[in-house]
C-alpha cells in the first residue's frame, strides 16, 4: 500500500521536471492509472490518495471491480479493443469515455445502443502511430475522415486522440509516434468538423510519459510505474490474436 503511494509520489515527481523542461504546467496533465491486472483494493489505494481517473482495457475487468469501486468517485475510460458484443456490459459499467475508437462500425453500434438508454459518451479516435501490424487504431491519413463520419453520430462526442508510441528505447522513433498524433490533431482542428473536439491528446505511458508530455500530451496513462509489473504480457490486451 505504502509502495503504491510512494510510486504516485515520484510519478508527480517525473511529471514536474518533464513539465518544467516542456514549459507546460503539471495541471494540464492529466494522470488516467491504467489498471489492467491491478486489484480492486489497489486501485483504491490511489483513489483515494486524490487520483480520479482509472483505464481498464478489458470488459471483463470493469464488472468484476464495478462493485468495489462504487464507493469512491472516479472517470472510468476505456482504452483496450472493443468487441461489439460487449457493448451492453460496457455501458452498464457506467464509463464517461471510450479512448479506443477505430473504425466506423464499431462507434455506430455505440451509438444506436447509446441512444436506448438516451445517454451519451465522450469518445477519443485511436490512432496507429507505430505503424505496427499489431496495433489498433486508424492509419494517421485515414483519421479524418474516419472523424468525419463519426463525427453526426449524435450521442458521441469526440473529444480528442489516443495512441500508443513505439515501445522502443529508440526515443526519436517514440517522439515521431507523438509528434504524428500531435500534427494529426492539428489538420483535425484546421478541418473544423462540426461537433468535434480535439482538446485532449492521450499518450504517454511508464516509460515513455515524459517523451509524450514534451509533445503535447494532455492525458497519460500509467500503469506499471504505480502498481508493478504485471504478468501478462501486454500483447495480450493490445492484439487479440497474441
Ligand atoms: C497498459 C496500458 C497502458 C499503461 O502502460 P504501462 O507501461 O504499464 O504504464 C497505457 N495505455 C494502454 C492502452 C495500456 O493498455
Amino acid at each position: 500500500m505504502q509502495q503504491i503511494i510512494e510510486n504516485l509520489n515520484s510519478l508527480k515527481k517525473r511529471i514536474e521536471i518533464a513539465c518544467i523542461k516542456a514549459q507546460r504546467k503539471p495541471e494540464e496533465i492529466k494522470l488516467l492509472l491504467a489498471t489492467k491486472t491491478v486489484s480492486a483494493e489497489n486501485i483504491k489505494i490511489a483513489l483515494k490518495h486524490g487520483e480520479s481517473y482509472i483505464g481498464e482495457n478489458k470488459v471483463q475487468e470493469l464488472k468484476e471491480k464495478f462493485e468495489a469501486l462504487k464507493e469512491l468517485q472516479h472517470h472510468k475510460h476505456f482504452i483496450g479493443h472493443l468487441q461489439k458484443n460487449k457493448i451492453k456490459d460496457l455501458l452498464n459499467c457506467q464509463v464517461s469515455c471510450v479512448q479506443s475508437i477505430d473504425n466506423f462500425e464499431l462507434a455506430k453500434m455505440l451509438d444506436e445502443k447509446l441512444k436506448a438508454r438516451d445517454k451519451k459518451l465522450d469518445i477519443y479516435i485511436q490512432v496507429n502511430t507505430s505503424f505496427e501490424k499489431s496495433k489498433f487504431g486508424v492509419q494517421p491519413d485515414e483519421a479524418l475522415a474516419l472523424i468525419e463520419q463519426i463525427a453526426p453520430l449524435e450521442q458521441l462526442q469526440i473529444k480528442g486522440l489516443m495512441t500508443i508510441g513505439l515501445l522502443s528505447t529508440q526515443s526519436e522513433k517514440v517522439r515521431d509516434c507523438f509528434k504524428l498524433l500531435k500534427n494529426t490533431q492539428v489538420r483535425i482542428i484546421q478541418a473544423a468538423i462540426p461537433n468535434v473536439l480535439m482538446e485532449e491528446l492521450s499518450m504517454g505511458m511508464s516509460q515513455d510519459l515524459e517523451i509524450a508530455i514534451e509533445e503535447g500530451s494532455t492525458m497519460i496513462r500509467v500503469g506499471t510505474f504505480i502498481f508493478g509489473q504485471r504478468i501478462y504480457p501486454d500483447a495480450y490486451y493490445w492484439n487479440e490474436n497474441a
